[in-house]
């Protein structure tokens, strides 16, 4: 398969970028890592006029400490940079602990980390993680810069906040508090395949051991991440007993996620009992870890 014809444009600094899609408006699109857009290009499922191929701006790809003790991913970091980043392993473990369930290494080794949150997919790893930490997302354009948290950025399926005229230059990720612990599950056919359904999961414990924070989101279970906000309620003030772990559970699967799809890959029945079934894991698991930590 090929693309339909388009011009092309390789700035090298993040201005030439913005000015490119200024420009050219719903007409161009930025080419990141290529894993999405291209085979998308080559299947006519996109036809961008215009590609704006952000690889040679060195200035998107980084990971730097906060000040406040998180950590910063410039959007054109590769994935496989930031799976090994010892700063990230440090203050963003939760995304250490996911990014391996991304594809395959040779895929992570093109793909970007802003790349991947700006493409939407419901079915990415990504965007479920940004959810959990209540990650920060800087958008530019021409006239200048705004911060959106990833609870706004996610706005349907394949959409986000991301204007035609703006890029996703870099993602803040908040430091984990004391007593805090994360777990990442997800089930998927083959190592490697898009998940059936997939759960992120950050807790935090307070000086008396009881859950004072929790948040759950899901990817492959509705037309993008999903926050599981009743769930989470239900946890607060519970020491993360058996018990509150399997009514968490039941509420994310029936009241939170109201209609997982059905498809070839799964039935919604199926998907429900998955976010079930994984939802006391990563529970269990981000709890037990909490407790270690505080
Ligand atoms: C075989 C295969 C298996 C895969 N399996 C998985 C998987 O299991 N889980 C998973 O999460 N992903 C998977 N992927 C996708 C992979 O993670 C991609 O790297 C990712 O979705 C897109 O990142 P990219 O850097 O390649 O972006 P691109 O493909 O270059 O771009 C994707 C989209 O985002 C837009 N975009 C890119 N950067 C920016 C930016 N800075 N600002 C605004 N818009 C931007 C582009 O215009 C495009 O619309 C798979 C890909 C392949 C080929």
């Amino acid at each position: 398969m090929k693309p339909a014809p388009f011009r092309y444009f390789a700035p090298e600094t993040l201005d030439e970028a913005l000015s490119l899609l200024a420009e050219h408006g719903d007409e161009a699109k930025p080419l990141a890592g290529g894993q999405s857009l291209v085979p998308a290009m080559n299947f006519r499922l996109a036809q961008p006029a215009v590609l704006v191929d952000l690889n040679r701006i060195a200035a998107l790809s980084f990971i730097r400490p906060d000040d406040a003790g998180g950590v910063v991913v410039g959007a054109m970091t590769r994935q496989r940079a930031v799976e090994h980043s010892e700063l990230v392993a440090a203050r963003a473990p939760l995304v250490t602990e996911t990014v391996p369930y991304i594809a395959h290494a040779q895929i992570r080794n093109r793909g970007t980390f802003g790349g991947s949150l700006a493409h939407a997919d419901p079915a990415s790893e990504l965007p479920a993680v940004a959810l959990a930490l209540d990650a920060q997302f800087t958008l530019a354009c021409r006239s200048g810069q705004r911060v959106v948290p990833a609870e706004a950025f996610y706005t349907d399926l394949f959409e986000t906040a991301c204007g035609h005229e703006e890029l996703l230059v870099d993602v803040r990720l908040p430091t984990a508090a004391a007593g805090s612990g994360f777990a990442f599950e997800e089930l998927a056919r083959r190592h490697g395949d898009y998940a059936l359904v997939g759960v992120a999961v950050a807790v935090q414990r307070g000086a008396d051991g009881t859950l004072i924070d929790a948040r759950m989101a899901y990817l492959s279970v509705g037309p993008g991440p999903v926050l599981a906000t009743r769930a989470s309620a239900s946890l607060l003030g519970t020491r993360g007993e058996t018990e509150a772990l399997r009514v968490a559970a039941s509420l994310a699967a029936h009241e939170d996620i109201v209609d997982p799809p059905s498809d070839i890959h799964a039935t919604a029945a199926y998907r429900r009992h998955l976010i079930e079934v994984l939802t006391v894991r990563a529970l269990t698991r981000a709890c037990s870890r909490a407790q270690e930590g505080a």
